[in-house]
């Protein structure tokens, strides 16, 4: 007998004939002989739709009230799950994120798990049920409801995994897996059949939502395996787990993009000790996540800091540039918001130089211009105009020996 997590996310569960066929799963595991814990997100756009139906209240929502709302979402999928498979004979039983015990920082909208207290899982998987949880939510440990982030219950599932010590974490999707590019993107993305958990977590913070971020952290630091497959098919999906010797290391392993970062510039910065710290700690205060932060080369004493953030912390990161612009006495400050990262990402690459080479390459043969480059041992990123994003995928999956046969997955 098998302890399993399996996590439905949104368009696995978007209409009741989905949660249908999602409750049969469930019960076909379950009489297998193993024991099931189901993760389940919103109902299709349902979170887009709260978020847009706060914004319409009210041009800035209060965090602690936008997550009060956003948690509603996933409680409507537990409790309708529940009853597909009570209507089906099984025996399941529906908790919150507060109820499995998942404490939270308390900072809403991107709380961090600290700790789960899965005694009430245990328990209803004794008595023989099916346990289905909320994703993307706890409280914080004075009671507070919290959500961890888009993209959250994928961190639900594999923290849950982690403190039930399950044998798998399932995270169930509309695509068969992981593959090198984002199928909707690149038809010709192949399906990768393992990955390691630094390849996965360089895919997933540089834009592959297949999995959140926060979750291949978790499943990092828990040694939890993860099984990326398709909700709809038996199909081998992807295994994520430690990099082994068997693991092949592909120079690059897949290209990923980014479209929801913004870039700001402050002009004529003075070339100063501590201006740089004065910038970013402003920044800081306002709880912005940065990512690629440039600095040019000074001309006559004065310099440029380029950085990118989260478009959805635009007006927080104005806010804080303003300040820091007057404070500094910078001359000006630009926001582009036609934005796209590209990057590649793979394991490989640390021992063959030439990747950034045939990186640049591949852009400027297709026109394109690099406006900000990143890197990290086992990816490169490049800042283009937006609107270009999509060539840029493509040709560096080209360039970079990824393509396969078209698929269908994109469809
Ligand atoms: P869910 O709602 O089930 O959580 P998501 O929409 O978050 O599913 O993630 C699945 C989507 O991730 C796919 O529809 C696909 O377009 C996108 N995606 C982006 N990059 C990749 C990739 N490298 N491999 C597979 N899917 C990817
Ligand atoms: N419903 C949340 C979201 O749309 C969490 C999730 O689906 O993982 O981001
Ligand atoms: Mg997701």
């Amino acid at each position: 007998m098998s302890l399993i997590v399996m996590k439905f996310g949104g368009t696995s569960v978007a209409t009741p004939q989905h949660m249908q066929r999602v409750a049969d799963r469930l019960i076909a595991r379950h009489e297998a002989g193993d024991e099931v814990v189901c993760v389940v997100s919103a109902m299709g756009k349902v979170t887009d739709e709260l978020v847009e139906l706060a914004h319409q209240i009210s041009e800035h929502p209060a965090e602690r009230e936008m997550d009060m709302l956003l948690t509603t979402g996933e409680q409507v999928s537990i409790a309708l799950l529940a009853m597909a498979v009570q209507a089906r004979g099984a025996d399941a039983v529906s908790f919150t994120g507060p109820q499995v015990g998942i404490m939270t920082s308390a900072n809403f909208s991107k709380a961090q798990i600290l700790a789960i207290d899965a005694g009430c899982v245990r328990d209803a998987l004794d008595e023989g049920k099916i346990v289905i949880v909320a994703g993307f939510q706890g409280r914080t440990p004075d009671g507070q409801i919290t959500t961890l982030g888009r993209g959250g219950s994928d961190t639900t599932a594999v923290a849950l995994a982690a403190g039930l010590g399950a044998d798998i974490c399932e995270i169930n999707s509309d695509v068969a897996g992981v593959f090198t590019a984002d199928p909707r993107i690149v038809p010709s993305a192949r399906l990768i059949e393992r990955i390691g958990y630094d390849e996965m977590l360089e895919m997933a913070s540089s834009g592959a939502g297949v999995l959140s971020m926060r979750s291949v952290e978790a499943a990092r630091n828990h040694q939890v395996v993860i099984h990326c497959r398709s909700s709809f098919d038996d199909g081998p999906g992807t295994i994520v787990k430690e990099q082994d010797p068997s693991m092949e290391q592909a120079i690059v392993s897949g290209v990923t993009f980014d479209t929801s970062e913004v870039k700001f510039t402050i002009r004529a910065v003075p070339d100063q000790a501590g201006v740089a710290a004065r910038v970013f700690s402003r920044l800081a205060d306002h709880d912005i996540n940065l990512d690629m932060i440039i600095q040019n080369v000074s001309e006559d004493g004065a310099t440029d800091i380029s950085f990118t953030a989260p478009a959805v912390e635009l007006d927080a990161a104005t806010a804080a540039v303003r300040e820091a612009v007057a404070e500094i006495g910078a001359r000006e400050w630009i926001v582009d918001e036609k934005i796209a990262k590209i990057s590649i990402v793979g394991a490989g690459m640390k021992t063959h130089p030439r990747v950034s080479a045939r990186m640049f390459s591949a852009l400027a043969s297709a026109g394109i211009n690099i406006d900000l480059i990143s890197t990290s041992p086992i990816r490169l990123s490049c800042v283009v105009a937006q609107e270009e994003f999509e060539e840029a995928v493509r040709v560096l999956h080209t360039e970079f020996g990824l393509d396969g046969p078209a698929t269908d997955e994109g469809e």
